[in-house]
């Protein structure tokens, strides 16, 4: 029999681990991409001088001797220490007046807090010591292969360390922000803890973020999101892939119980890839409702497509601005309170802003690149889908009006910038699906609430043998060391359904 050939629709994050691990593996294997560049929603653009990061403020792997860590360096992104920025803060935000820094040591930021409210000493406590344990679990999340392939030694090993954990996991994901926000007396640390996320998701996701970065494991990719797909392209050509971008699939053709090829379009033209085993590494609604025409139901999925009470998706109304300043002096991102604006549907009684000036790669010599972006829910998507639908016009206007009423919002709290504040971009969570193909543009997968049930799918299509789902829908809250995890583990699947040796051990362990 010769080499099994595996296409791979989507070069996203999870596309090009697979691939890369598609090719380790000894498959011949191709990506089709239907975007010009490669990253999926790990991207960033040029624009006007600048470069435009819309994806990593956190990228999780960036401690020595993690799976991730290794993960990176396999795939060649991470070559050299320095590839990594490692911020001393997280952010600041500014309430009632109060100005609180999240800092990445956990003792630095346990002072400050209690500086500004000696009163929430307990909170503060628990705040510190729960970030400290979702730090350690972040170190330790097994990404070798799936827990359904581990082996009983495997399994005691991750057991012991949630255990280790002291259960911070089932004692807090029942908890929402709000209910979590209400411990603290102070209102701005109550509103410090509400900026972060939208008040009904599990607090485990603040813990999560700042623990993980707290903890030294989650840091920046110097030259900014893209890197990482440019790197990682790179790598798969090195080992022998081939990527084909501007290539949009159709349709996965199935004969009996088995993909055998599929059908694109490039240019116009339809072609045909036959394959031995088809990767989805596009967004999952996509695949299940259009590429494979309704044809395969897969009840979790639908559940979470239905409930978006329980299981909702998040995308982002993002905004970009260069300034004609040098913003070194400035934080890394800052929330501040501004007078109310609405968004699709959504109220911002604050905003933030992201400054990549800890990066000489993205504005020319003395100025800067800030974005804004704003968390925006489901009924946010439907809104801009509508307005786009009944008015194109006037859904281009609105997106300028609102980058042109953010730029006003900056200019209030920083009048210096003044007359030296362009902006450069504006992109709705429609753009982010038209860009991706993305469920409603979300960044991320089904985020947790309390009412969520934990969702580890296989990617498995029932009644399909050689047809395998991947990428960030596949485990909660997705991101991108979700997606190439998964990556990685779909690989791991077809190698032990083809009978073949699994993997080599990540980082030679
Ligand atoms: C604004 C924003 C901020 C984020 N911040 C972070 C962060 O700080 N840290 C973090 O870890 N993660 C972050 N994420 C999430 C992270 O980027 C994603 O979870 C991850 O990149 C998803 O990778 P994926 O390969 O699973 O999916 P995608 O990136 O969606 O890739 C799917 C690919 O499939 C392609 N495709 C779709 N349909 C077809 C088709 N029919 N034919 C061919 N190709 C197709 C798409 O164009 C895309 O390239 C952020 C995302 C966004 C949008």
């Amino acid at each position: 029999m010769g080499i099994m050939k595996i296409v791979i629709i989507g070069g996203g994050m999870a596309g090009l681990a697979a691939g890369i691990y598609a090719q380790i593996a000894g498959f011949e294997s191709v990506i089709y991409e239907k975007y010009r560049t490669l990253g999926g929603q790990c991207t960033g653009w040029d624009r006007n001088g600048y470069r435009i990061d819309s994806c990593i403020s956190l990228m999780g792997g960036t401690k020595e001797g993690t799976g991730f860590n290794k993960m990176w360096k396999e795939f060649g992104v991470i070559r050299k220490e320095d590839d990594i920025i490692r911020p001393d803060s997280f952010g600041t935000a500014e309430f009632n007046g109060v100005s609180i820094t999240l800092w990445k040591n956990l003792d630095r930021l346990r002072t400050e807090l209690l500086a500004i409210s000696p009163e929430d000493e307990k909170p503060i406590e628990n705040l510190i010591q729960n970030c400290r344990l979702m730090g350690d679990i972040s170190m330790v999340v097994p990404v070798d292969k799936p827990v359904d392939m581990m082996s009983p030694g495997d399994l005691l090993k991750v057991l012991k360390a949630l255990l280790g954990a002291g259960g911070i996991l089932t004692k807090n994901s029942k908890t929402s922000f709000a209910e979590y926000a209400a411990r603290f007396k102070h209102p701005a640390l109550q509103k410090l803890i509400l900026s972060r996320l939208p008040p009904y998701f599990s607090i485990l996701g603040f813990f999560f973020t700042i623990g993980t970065f707290a903890s030294g494991n989650g840091d920046l990719p110097r030259g900014g999101s893209r890197t990482l797909p440019d790197r990682m392209s790179e790598k798969y050509l090195a080992l022998g892939g081939r990527i084909h971008t501007g290539s949009a699939a159709e349709e996965i053709i199935v004969r009996g119980n088995r993909a055998v090829g599929v059908r694109f379009t490039a240019n116009g033209e339809r072609f045909t890839a036959e394959a031995d085993y088809v990767i989805a590494a596009c967004d999952v609604h996509i695949t299940l409702t259009k590429l494979l025409k309704n044809q395969y139901r897969d009840r979790r999925f639908e559940l979470r497509y239905r409930n978006s009470r329980d299981y909702p998706v998040f995308s982002t109304f993002h905004a970009a601005f260069g300034i004609q300043r040098d913003l070194t002096a400035y934080p890394i991102s800052l929330i501040f309170e501004v007078e109310p604006l609405t968004v699709g549907l959504t109220e911002y009684p604050f905003i933030k802003f992201r400054n990549y000036s800890y990066d000489q790669d993205f504005a020319p010599p003395g100025c800067s690149v800030i974005t804004v972006p704003l968390n925006q829910s489901g009924e946010d998507y439907r809104f801009w889908e509508d307005l786009y639908r009944r008015d194109i016009e006037g859904y281009r206007r609105e997106k300028q009006r609102i980058g042109e009423e953010l730029r006003a919002r900056l200019v209030r709290r920083f009048p210096e910038w003044e007359g030296k504040i362009q902006l450069l971009d504006v992109a709705t969570p429609l753009s982010y699906h038209h860009y991706t193909g993305a469920w409603q543009g979300a960044w991320m997968s089904f985020m947790m609430t309390p009412k969520a049930k934990l969702l580890i799918h296989s990617g498995k299509i029932r009644g399909l043998k050689n047809c395998l789902l991947t990428g960030q829908w596949l485990q909660p809250p997705g991101g991108v060391p979700t997606a190439i995890m998964n990556g990685r583990f779909t690989i791991q699947r077809i190698c032990k359904m083809e009978k073949r040796p699994l993997l080599p051990p990540l980082g030679g362990d």
